[in-house]
């Protein structure tokens, strides 16, 4: 039989966490469903240092602190992956891999994953030197050199953490300019362990059981060469996890679900929050306001929609 909720909550990243909160303490039957692990993106950073109220924490102690805050209120997690969703009359059926789960509303957190190089060798060789979390996986690779892919604040972030327990940071840039902010550049430009390599990207992981190098291409003069390293993470950006929901609800052309102020969606009952919706600025804060405002909308859909029974 299926499961009956007031709300939904396809996601247990921030914006998910802060919208179980919100509807929980509405009273609103409130079931969370997460695939991996609670926290999403932030349960892999290392530490979060621009969450307002909070100078410095560790990205998983703030999920989990984020967790057990909504779940205090009533709010149900389980472990699901969300395949689909379907209108049945005035219902939302969840479909998920532990069955179907019905809501009068149906909160869309799913986020978004991160990009692959697509490159020969780093399919094969993750977990095997490949590694797309410096914070889970960096102090495997002490005292050795590894190579860190992209410019963003991931890049930075991460390669920082790696650089503690590493021999050295080779940083690989496709441009000559880093996209990361100013204070995270400044931190990364004094770490003595790191070097920037620019207009360079990776061609190829090279190795048979264990990464053993790089090939690197300057983007400039075309020139290739081998950097010996045992380690390669990569941080090049993310794509929101929406596929499930393609052809149901409206999206921008990179597959973010478009949504008003409100977080709604173009169908009833339907909305989305955080780093799986249009112009979010991709911010635990920022998912964290989107997932209080979705659930207060949610709240206002089904009183309005389905009058005290
Ligand atoms: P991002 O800001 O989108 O940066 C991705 C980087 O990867 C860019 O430098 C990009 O190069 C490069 N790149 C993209 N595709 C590539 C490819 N195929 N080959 C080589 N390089 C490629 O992603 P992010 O760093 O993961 O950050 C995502 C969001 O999370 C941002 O809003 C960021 O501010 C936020 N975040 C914040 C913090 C923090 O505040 N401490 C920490 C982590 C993340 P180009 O620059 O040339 O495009």
């Amino acid at each position: 039989m299926d499961k009956e909720s007031d709300i939904v909550i396809a996601g247990g990243g921030p914006a998910g966490l802060a919208a179980g909160l919100y509807a929980a303490r509405a009273l609103r039957r409130t079931v969370l469903l997460e695939k991996g692990v609670i926290g999403g993106q932030i349960s892999l950073t290392e530490r979060v240092e621009n969450h307002p109220g909070v100078e410095a924490i560790g990205g998983f102690d703030l999920a989990q602190t984020m967790l057990r805050q909504a779940e205090s209120y009533g709010l149900e997690t389980n472990s699901a992956e969300v395949l689909g969703l379907e209108r049945l009359d005035d219902l939302w059926v969840v479909k998920t891999n532990h069955g179907d789960y019905r809501a009068k509303a149906v909160i869309v957190t799913s986020g978004a994953d991160y990009n692959r190089l697509d490159v020969p060798g780093e399919e094969r060789l993750t977990g095997r030197g490949v590694s797309y979390c410096a914070t889970c996986d960096a102090p495997f690779f002490a005292g050795q050199e590894v190579v860190v892919v992209g410019g963003g604040d991931s890049a930075l972030d991460e390669g920082m953490f790696a650089a503690r327990h590493v021999a050295k940071v080779y940083l690989i840039h496709r441009r000559d300019e880093l996209r990361a902010g100013r204070i995270l550049q400044e931190r990364a430009f004094a770490d003595p362990k790191f070097e920037f390599v620019w207009n360079t990207v990776v061609t190829e992981v090279l190795g048979e059981e264990q990464v053993v190098g790089v090939r690197l291409r300057d983007v400039a003069s075309g020139e290739e060469r081998v950097l010996p390293v045992a380690g390669v993470f990569v941080f090049i950006g993310h794509h929101p996890n929406t596929a499930y929901l393609r052809s149901l609800v409206r999206m921008d052309e990179g597959g973010h679900i478009v949504v008003n102020e409100w977080m709604e969606t173009d169908q009833p009952g339907l909305f989305a929050a955080g780093d799986a919706r249009s112009n979010s600025a991709r911010q635990v804060v920022t998912a964290a306001g989107d997932g209080a405002t979705a659930a207060i909308a949610a709240e206002r859909y089904i009183s309005s929609s389905f009058p005290v029974e």
